[in-house]
């Protein structure tokens, strides 16, 4: 549990995209450990409970690495098990954070599949551009694995071949994950959609032979070179895959400020301050009659 395990977390936590020439296809790999125990470690959360939310992290920075622009993705389990909702929100930059909320302590012991924990649900993606309007996708969650979820979210709403591999291990808190997306073709042809579709059989049938003990120890070179070492793969920068919780006092002001002054005045009389504890981090807020006053008399922003 404790970070100085140096054999296992001097690794920084990384994102690594490629693509593979001549096939119009891309590659992404991601490899986590210090986030990963950034995000469960101040919850006391059940094995399956951690081992799904590792795999919603690493399935989360796949999905954020897809953006186009700068902005925010929240990917949420929400369901009639055990787990209320589970959720994860990155940016482009990588900055990840992640929760799981659970209704039923008892059954969530127990609970290791996705059906287990998380019963009839969907799977609710929310991108939030930074400039713009936010939207939403929306597949059930009827899938064996969140895996398979994932690849079957991209076929309904993005319609470009993908495939999604997700990694979990208790023992070393890693996680892990990787990706394989067609890009679109400009040409569009019967013979190019056919190449392109033999094309990504191909490379998912090698991404297939990954083993998770391969994805946890070896770097990513050699990893990608284990695996498509008949193929040509260029790799981008890899960026780096951080925790960090949005939250603030700024934030928790502005949400405050969505309450009624009078229900803020009880909160004071009784209590002498108003609190709020950010259920990712569990950092606790405190504001004071002084810190409210100035906010209550003009509009934030
Ligand atoms: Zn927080």
């Amino acid at each position: 549990m404790s970070p100085t395990n140096t054999t296992s977390t001097t690794k920084t936590d990384e994102l690594n995209r490629y693509l593979f020439e001549g096939m119009h296809a891309r590659g992404e790999l991601v490899q986590l450990s210090q986030t990963y125990q950034a995000i469960i470690n101040k919850h006391n959360y059940p094995l399956g409970v951690r081992l799904l939310l590792g795999e919603l992290l690493a399935a989360t920075c796949l999905l954020t690495a897809t953006l186009k622009f700068e902005g925010e993705i929240t990917v949420q389990l929400q369901g009639n098990g055990p787990i209320g909702y589970m959720s994860v929100n990155g940016d482009n930059n990588q900055q990840m954070r992640g929760i799981a909320k659970i209704v039923d302590a008892e059954a969530a012991q127990e609970a290791t599949s996705l059906q287990a924990l998380i019963g009839k649900g969907n799977m609710i993606i929310t991108v939030k551009p930074s400039q713009g309007d936010a939207y939403q996708g929306i597949v059930a969650l009827d899938q064996p694995t969140l895996a398979q979820c994932f690849t079957h979210y991209f076929d309904v709403s993005a319609q470009i071949p993908t495939q999604v591999w997700l990694f979990s291990n208790d023992e070393k808190q890693q996680v892990a994950g990787c990706l394989v997306q067609l890009l679109p073709d400009g040409d569009g042809s019967v013979e190019n959609k056919n190449k392109q579709q033999s094309d990504f059989e191909h490379l998912a049938q090698l991404t297939n032979t990954i083993k998770a003990k391969e994805i946890f120890t070896l770097d990513a070179q050699t990893l990608l070179y284990r695996l498509y070492h008949q193929e040509k793969v260029s790799l981008f920068e890899p960026q780096t895959v951080h925790y960090h919780c949005g939250c603030s006092s700024d934030k928790c002001l502005t949400a405050i400020s969505q309450i009624k002054a009078d229900e803020i005045n009880d909160l004071l009389a009784e209590q002498g301050k108003v609190s709020m504890t950010c259920e990712y981090c569990l950092t606790t807020y405190d504001f004071f009659p002084d810190d409210l006053k100035s906010f209550t008399s003009k509009q934030t922003h």
